[in-house]
């Protein structure tokens, strides 16, 4: 059985989100430990951190099917040094709150070079910044999303994954978060070639390094390198697609994330998935 759940709201405290996910029947979830907007936030409090802990227990999630998601404001291979020690600072805070929740990932876009300096000192940046996280914190890997390559940001091809993990430290605490969406308008063609695809992935960067997929049909054609979730099956993936992945053994122990536009269909779209199982 398939692990699959939604990015929930954790508005009105984290200790909110393993029950958000529990009412949709979802076996995994995603969530932002605290408010994706700002830059830093005020400590976890004890009674949410416990609170937390209880609901996951009670709820049935493991860790390995939470998948937190960083601010949107973090740019790990920011052109700036001002801006990369903001990043990394509030990066790190970030990581602290995953070990305090007893949660194991922490999944991030790489970063955007702002066309200021080149992708490869990018790219370089982006490792040197995980690096720096890894040795402040314990137990928690550092899960990088593959984007779109909307505007300048890295991560598009699996050789700019391939090429920060190549730079990490301890491999054994970088991963990487495949988004359906992404992959498609990035330009590899999980539609008439899903074979072909996922092994250009095993080839590159390899399946060892898979800690999670992001679930998402997408509103804008192959290779369009725009960023725009769609509903499961009313996109340019179409259904299909998703049948596969549900069908696919090796993507049986990582959290499948939605992160599909319209809420309201998360249950059906949950219930859906199964059924193709
Ligand atoms: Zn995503
Ligand atoms: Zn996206």
């Amino acid at each position: 059985m398939k692990h699959i759940g939604p990015h929930v709201s954790a508005s009105g405290g984290v200790e909110l989100a393993p029950l958000n996910a529990s009412a949709l029947s979802a076996t995994a979830f995603a969530l932002f430990t605290k408010n994706q907007r700002q830059w830093f936030a005020p400590p976890l409090t004890q009674k949410s951190i416990d609170a937390f802990k209880k609901n996951c227990a009670e709820g049935g999630f493991e860790p390995q099917y939470i998948l937190p998601h960083d601010s949107y404001l973090i740019n790990l291979g920011h052109p700036t040094e001002e801006g990369l020690e903001k990043s990394r600072n509030s990066f790190v805070e970030e990581m602290q709150r995953c070990e305090q929740l007893g949660l194991t990932m922490l999944n991030f876009h790489p970063g955007s070079s702002l066309r200021e300096i080149s992708d490869e000192e990018c790219l370089n940046r982006i490792a040197d910044s995980i690096n720096l996280a890894l040795d402040k914190t314990s137990g928690v890997t550092a899960v990088i999303e593959n984007t779109a390559g909307q505007g300048s940001n890295m991560g598009f091809s699996f050789y700019h994954l391939a090429h920060i993990i190549s730079k990490v430290n301890d491999k054994s605490r970088v991963g990487i978060c495949i988004d359906t969406c992404h992959t498609f308008t990035a330009g590899y063609d999980l539609r008439e070639n899903y074979e072909g695809v996922w092994q250009e992935f095993g080839d590159v960067v390899g399946f060892g390094y898979l800690r999670a997929i992001h679930l998402n049909d997408s509103m804008k054609p192959l290779a369009s390198r725009v960023d725009r979730h769609h509903n499961i099956g009313k996109g340019l993936l179409g259904m299909d697609f998703f049948r596969k992945i549900m069908k696919d053994a090796r993507f049986d122990e990582i959290p499948l994330i939605l992160e599909t536009p319209d809420e309201t269909l998360w249950a059906e779209e949950i219930a859906l998935l199964h059924s193709f199982e």
